[in-house]
């Protein structure tokens, strides 16, 4: 079993469902268990237009490799309206009904053209290091919280 941390972000339709339904979906991911999740929070889009986003991150146990996890992860984006990365438009960050991203993979370090782990951006994103910092304090410090603190983001429930 390896832990995992995965982002979940949604500014599309009904974000605050989209992102539970997220949540329960990730768990019915095969030999893969939800241990903990944050709260939900609303962020404002970072580096680009369109409504607030809800986010929220899980801890994850999973048997799956970190190419299958994410393949999974994919799917689950694809079930929720977004295209699959192929089809992409090249809108950079572009509003999204769903979008799952791997933070942390064990302690592993993984840089592919398909996949980076740890996630190259997640130091610099509130909406990821605050959820992130509620379940995990360990992997967050204060000099991280810090470098993010202009960020708009409010803790919903
Ligand atoms: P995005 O549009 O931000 O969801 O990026 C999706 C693309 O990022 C996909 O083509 C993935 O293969 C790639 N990617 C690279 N690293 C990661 C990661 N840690 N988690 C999720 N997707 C990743």
């Amino acid at each position: 079993m390896v832990t995992a941390y995965i982002a979940l972000g949604s500014n599309l339709g009904d974000p605050e469902r989209n992102v539970q339904l997220a949540r329960l979906a990730v768990g019915g991911i095969p030999q893969t268990r939800v241990a903990m999740a944050s709260s939900l929070y609303e962020s404002k889009p970072v580096d680009a237009s369109g409504d607030d986003y809800i986010n929220a991150v899980v801890k994850i146990e999973t048997k799956l490799n970190a190419f299958d996890l994410l393949a999974e992860l994919q799917n689950l984006e694809g079930q929720a309206g977004r295209a699959l990365p192929q089809d992409r438009t090249h809108l950079h960050n572009a509003p999204r009904t769903l979008d799952l991203d791997i933070l942390l993979y064990g302690d592993g370090a993984i840089d592919s053209a398909k996949l980076t782990v740890p996630h190259p951006r997640m130091r610099s994103r509130a909406f990821v290091l605050l959820p992130l910092a509620e379940i995990a304090p360990q992997l967050v410090s204060a000099a991280d919280l810090q470098a993010v603190q202009d960020q708009i983001i409010y803790k919903l429930r």
